[in-house]
C-alpha cells in the first residue's frame, strides 16, 4: 500500500450561520476551545504523514493565507487555490486537480467545518484493502430520520443513496456519509470532464458519487464510530468545544482503545418473542433506546452480539435478516439512539432439520458462549475488552463475557406477574451484577465507569 500523502480541504465557506463567532474571519479560521479549526485540521493530517495540503479557499482568502503564512505552513507543502468560480465541492476538487504536487495515489478529502480526530492509517488501510475507486466515511447518528442516508450492500460497498427528506415509512439502516473520503487520483481525473459542462456548481454527495456509482464504480462505505462533526453553527461549535474539554475528543480515535458495552439482541433491546424472521415482529423494550442513547452520549460503543441460528436452520435468509436489523436501527433513531455495530452468528451445530443450510450447520467459534464475535469486534473498534461490559439475559450471554474477559450483568429473562423478576439460571456461571433491564444495568456501567476515573 502507498502511503497517503496528500489532502485536499474544502475552504471556502462564509460561514454566514457562525458569523457571531467569526469576528470577521472566515470560517475555518474559527476558533475551536483556543485553536482555529484549519489548524487542528492540517497538525492532524500532518500526524498521519501528509505531506502536501491543498486549500480551496474563496472567501477571505487572503486572511487564509496570511494565517498560513505566520504558520510557516505548518512544516508543509501547502497551496491556496481560488479560481473565483463558485463550482460546489464535486466542482471545485476537480477543477483544483492540476495543483496537486505529490505522487500520492490517492486524496483525501475533508471539508473545512469539521472537526475530526479519524485514524487516517485505519481507514486508509481499509480503503486500500478493498481496492475502492472512493471511500467515504460513514457514522451512524440521532436524528437518521432527517439526515441523508446510504445503504450498503453484503460486502460493505454503496448500494443506495438516501437522500433527506425520505418517502413516508420508509425505514433505512442509519448510516450517515459524514463528508471524509478518501479517492482514487486517477479516479477523480476521470471525471474533471465534468468542469468543462454545465451545469458548473456540483456536489460530491448529490452528484459525484451517484454518477461514480451509476457508472459501476467501487465506493467503500467506511463505517467507523470515530469523532468527526461539523462544527458550522454556533450550537455545534458549542458541543465540540464541550467534548473536547471532556476528553471526548481526544479519546474518539481508533489509535486509542475504546470501551464497549456488548448487547444481546432478543430479551435486551425488543422483546424476545421466540425466532425473529421478519421486521414486523420487532418491538424495543420500554426504555432501551433511552439507555443506549446514554451510552452513545458517554462514548461508549454499543455492540450487539446475537446468535441467530435462524439463517442455519433455513427459517430467514441474509436479506431478510437485514431488514430485521434495519427496523432495530430505525426503531432506535426515532428515540436518537443508535448501535455502532452489530454482530450475529448464523449458525447452528445440530444437523438433520428439513430445509436447513448445510454449510451453517458447525460447530463455530462465534456462537454464544463462544467468544469470537466479541473478538472480532474488539479487533474491528480497537475495544479494550476487559474495560468493557456484556449485558445479556442468558447464561450463554454471561458465560459468553467470562470467556472474553469483560464485566457480566444479568438482565430479567421475562417480567412474571405473580412471581415478580425471572432472572435465567446461570448455574455455577454468576454474572458481576443482576438488573431489571438495560436501562439498570447501564446505571451500573455508567456509575462504575464514573468511579474508575
Ligand atoms: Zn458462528
Amino acid at each position: 500500500m502507498k502511503p497517503l500523502k496528500e489532502t485536499i480541504i474544502l475552504a471556502g465557506g462564509k460561514g454566514t450561520r457562525l458569523a457571531s463567532r467569526l469576528n470577521g474571519l472566515p470560517k475555518p479560521l474559527v476558533n475551536v476551545a483556543g485553536v482555529p479549526l484549519l489548524e487542528r485540521q492540517i497538525l492532524h493530517c500532518k500526524s498521519f504523514g501528509i505531506e502536501s495540503v491543498l486549500l480551496l479557499v474563496n472567501h477571505r482568502a487572503d486572511r487564509i493565507a496570511e494565517f498560513c503564512a505566520q504558520k510557516d505552513n505548518f512544516g508543509l507543502r501547502l497551496s491556496l487555490v481560488d479560481d473565483g468560480e463558485p463550482r460546489g465541492t464535486g466542482g471545485a476538487t476537480l477543477a483544483a486537480l492540476p495543483y496537486l504536487v505529490s505522487d500520492s495515489q490517492d486524496v483525501l478529502i475533508m471539508y473545512g467545518d469539521t472537526l475530526l480526530n479519524i485514524d487516517l492509517e485505519r481507514f486508509h488501510a481499509a480503503h486500500a484493502a478493498r481496492g475502492a475507486d472512493a471511500s467515504l466515511l460513514l457514522h451512524p447518528n440521532t436524528h437518521p430520520q432527517d439526515s441523508d442516508l446510504v445503504e450498503l450492500d453484503e460486502s460493505g460497498y454503496l448500494a443506495k443513496l438516501h437522500p433527506y427528506p425520505h418517502p413516508e415509512g420508509a425505514e433505512y439502516p442509519n448510516l450517515v456519509n459524514a463528508a471524509l473520503y478518501i479517492v482514487k487520483r486517477s479516479v477523480l481525473e476521470s471525471f474533471r470532464y465534468l468542469t468543462g459542462g454545465s451545469p458548473k456548481v456540483f456536489d460530491f454527495a448529490k452528484d459525484v458519487f451517484p454518477l461514480m456509482l451509476k457508472k459501476g464504480g467501487k465506493l467503500y462505505g467506511y463505517v467507523s464510530p470515530e469523532y468527526i462533526k461539523d462544527v458550522g453553527t454556533p450550537e455545534r461549535l458549542d458541543s465540540a468545544e464541550a467534548d473536547i474539554l471532556s476528553g471526548r475528543f481526544a479519546g474518539g480515535t481508533l489509535r486509542l482503545p475504546q470501551r464497549a458495552v456488548f448487547l444481546d439482541r432478543d430479551g435486551v433491546l425488543n422483546e424476545d418473542v421466540g425466532y425473529i424472521t421478519s421486521p414486523d415482529q420487532l418491538t424495543l423494550l420500554p426504555g432501551s433506546a433511552q439507555a443506549v442513547r446514554r451510552l452513545n452520549k458517554a462514548g461508549m460503543l454499543a455492540v450487539v452480539i446475537t446468535n441467530q441460528p435462524v439463517l442455519a436452520r433455513g427459517e430467514c435468509d441474509e436479506a431478510a435478516l437485514r431488514t430485521v436489523h434495519t427496523r432495530l436501527e430505525y426503531l432506535l433513531g426515532l428515540e436518537g439512539a443508535y448501535i455502532d455495530r452489530l454482530y450475529y452468528c448464523p449458525h447452528h451445530p445440530d444437523k438433520g432439520f428439513p430445509g436447513e443450510r448445510p454449510e451453517l450447520k458447525m460447530v463455530c467459534s462465534c456462537r454464544k458462549p463462544a467468544p469470537g464475535m466479541v473478538f472480532k469486534a474488539a479487533e474491528d473498534l480497537h475495544i479494550d475488552v476487559r474495560n468493557s461490559w456484556f449485558v445479556g439475559d442468558r447464561k450463554s450471554d454471561i458465560q459468553c463475557a467470562k470467556n472474553a474477559g469483560c464485566r457480566s450483568i444479568l438482565t430479567v429473562r421475562e417480567a412474571s406477574g405473580q412471581d415478580g423478576e425471572v432472572f435465567a439460571d446461570t448455574g455455577d456461571i454468576q454474572p458481576d451484577f443482576k438488573a431489571n433491564d438495560l436501562a439498570a444495568a447501564v446505571d451500573i456501567i455508567l456509575l462504575r465507569q464514573e468511579d474508575a476515573r
